[in-house]
């Protein structure tokens, strides 16, 4: 920051006949000066609740790049990391169905899906077990959790899907800002129904409290395996879209208003 401030290297002697010219250097070089200093000034007050990659990346993204650095097309540039946990994988299998059908399979293709996604749109997104060593201390843009409720029968409206966002995030804002993405995203998406039962398995869910707090978290139960088991097993791109779109809306902030249909 200092160095845009310092006096800036004296000019050449301008030569008689080009006096009137010299001044649009001054002005571009002021212009610059400008811009470096909004640049300077955007990253000093970037919110705290970025991860210290996400500063590192808005720095290279500030940056200019020389020309010398050939880029090949389509090559990435400054990757946005988000952890997605395939739940139960590496532990148990969660919930069992009578056809042998477990939770921990579902949510390891939905979460695959996701990641390719998520890969496919040029972020670095991280797939993780249950309780991988990996999230301790994680530090990403995001880190969004995928489960599935019972499958045992329980009523007719054991049915939908729920969100819960991580309240150990630093920043609850961002946390719950990143739910209503997943939330309004995935019921476009899947046309399935929100489910109002957040239990405390959710919202005290154990990743959380091992992740960094700049960690924008949030988990996702997609549906439940008895009553949802037909999107979930036979329409898995649709929900792990729907779960990637979520993610998405929240990393480019997009808008949550419903947009009226033409
Ligand atoms: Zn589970």
């Amino acid at each position: 920051m200092d160095s845009a401030s310092q006096t800036p290297p004296s000019e050449p002697a301008p030569r008689p006949q080009t006096r009137r010219k010299s001044k649009s250097p001054r002005i571009l070089q002021s212009a610059l000066g400008a811009a470096i200093l909004v640049a300077t000034l955007f990253i000093a007050f970037a919110p705290n609740t970025l991860s210290g990659n996400l500063n590192d990346q808005l720095v290279a993204l500030l940056t200019t790049q020389p020309d010398a650095v050939a880029v090949l097309p389509g090559t990435p540039r400054p990757q946005i990391k988000i952890g997605i946990v395939a739940g139960h994988w590496g532990n148990d299998s969660g919930a069992v169905c009578d056809n042998g059908t477990t939770e921990q399979e579902v949510n390891l293709k939905i979460a695959t899906l996701v990641q390719q996604k998520l890969g496919a749109l040029g972020f670095d997104p991280i797939l993780l077990k249950e309780f991988d060593t990996r999230l301790s201390g994680f530090r990403a843009a995001v880190l969004v959790s995928i489960h599935n409720d019972s499958c045992k029968f329980v009523n007719d409206q054991a049915t939908g899907f729920k969100v819960a966002a991580a309240m150990s995030s630093r920043d609850t804002n961002l946390a719950n800002r990143l739910a209503g993405c997943l939330r309004n995203r995935y019921q476009q998406i899947t046309k399935m129904s929100p489910h109002n039962s957040v239990t405390n398995d959710m919202t005290l869910y154990h990743a959380f409290s091992e992740i960094d707090p700049n960690t924008t978290a949030a988990i996702i139960e997609t549906g439940f395996l008895k009553l949802d088991y037909e999107i979930l097993t036979n329409n898995t791109e649709l929900v792990a879209t729907g779960v990637t779109n979520g993610i998405v809306c929240f990393i480019n902030n997009e808008n949550l208003e419903p947009t009226p249909t033409p």
